[in-house]
């Protein structure tokens, strides 16, 4: 008895018939159902009748089939195969039907064919690298309209200074433009989510900042890992200061440049951070152009971080 209401349980909190479809909380199935937040997503994101458009994880195709009606192409990216039939069966025998063209799998591990637009209610769990995922991709595509979690969606914006000012911010507006488009409670979803959501707009910088993303990577997670405290400070953490000596010796015997006899990490630390005034100050108020601005002097000393 326990047993049978224990399974039966498991069962309703996995996923929730609607429509013939159960839905499954796995894959972040949430369809979005207010048409007026889908006419002002495909608005803001400046849509021409000639573009291509990427659409992850379309569900029950609610966004995909006002796509088709705007542009040349949509291709669709989508991990559920049942999901997949359910879309194939709604533009079957219509003229949407030659313009849709449907990746099954996971974004995250399918190459993505060329875009000018990506647009979609995204499954917020994959969030973060479906981000940086878009922003590496080459050619270059005009926009990204996405729907994300709430509290996501505002550390994406965050500006130097904001509470939910982090690594996600700088990395981000490191690599494009972002701006909170609108708000959008649960109930404009079915099922409603726990969290609230959001829209924001992506726009890649191009051309994109000549820098080094790896040493970019280094220095924001040494520096974010204690944004409270003066860089002064991090810079002082003996783990830290290891693994930026041992960078320094890896990259002289690469250049075949000498060690001198009296080199000290720390004091060579000390000096580059007084030369840009940036000993006492914080990761939580600096901007991308002062992360910038730190790391080629950094680099420029030979301090690497990787
Ligand atoms: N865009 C639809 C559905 C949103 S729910 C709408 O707004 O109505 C999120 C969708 O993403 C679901 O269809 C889910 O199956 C799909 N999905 C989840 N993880 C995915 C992944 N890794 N790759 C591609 N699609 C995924």
């Amino acid at each position: 008895m326990g047993k049978v209401k224990q399974e039966k349980k498991k069962k309703s909190s996995n996923g929730i018939v609607k429509q013939g479809i159960m839905f499954n909380k796995n894959f972040g199935q949430h369809i979005l159902k207010n048409p007026m937040i889908i006419t002002s997503m495909l608005e803001k994101s400046g849509l021409r009748p000639t573009d291509v458009v990427l659409e992850i994880g379309p569900g029950t195709g609610n966004m995909t089939i006002r796509l088709l009606e705007q542009v040349k192409k949509v291709v669709a990216c989508e991990i559920d195969v049942r999901l997949v039939a359910e879309l194939q069966k709604r533009v079957q025998g219509t003229p949407a039907q030659q313009k849709l063209q449907i990746l099954v799998g996971d974004v995250l591990k399918t190459d993505l064919p060329f875009f000018d637009i990506c647009v979609a209610n995204i499954p917020y769990q994959i969030s973060s690298p479906l981000v940086f995922k878009l922003l590496l991709h080459r050619p270059f595509f005009r926009c990204a309209v996405l729907m994300f979690q709430e509290e996501f969606a505002k550390r994406l914006v965050a500006k130097p200074g904001d509470k939910l000012y982090c690594r996600l911010s700088v990395n981000t507006q490191l690599l494009a433009r972002v701006d909170m488009l609108m708000k959008v409670g649960k109930n404009n979803f079915r099922p409603p989510p726990k969290v609230e959501s959001a829209v924001v707009r992506i726009e890649p910088r191009n051309p994109p900042p000549p820098i080094n993303y790896t040493e970019w990577d280094g220095l924001t997670r040494i520096v974010f890992t204690r944004k409270n405290k003066t860089l002064g400070s991090s810079f002082r953490q003996t783990a830290v200061l290891a693994t930026l000596e041992k960078n320094y010796k890896v990259h002289c015997s690469l250049h075949n440049k000498e060690i001198q006899p009296d080199f000290n990490i720390k004091q060579k630390i000390e000096k580059i951070l007084t030369e840009v005034e940036a000993d006492q100050k914080r990761a939580r108020t600096m901007d991308t152009d002062d992360f910038l601005v730190l790391l080629h002097a950094f680099n420029n000393e030979g301090i690497h971080f990787s």
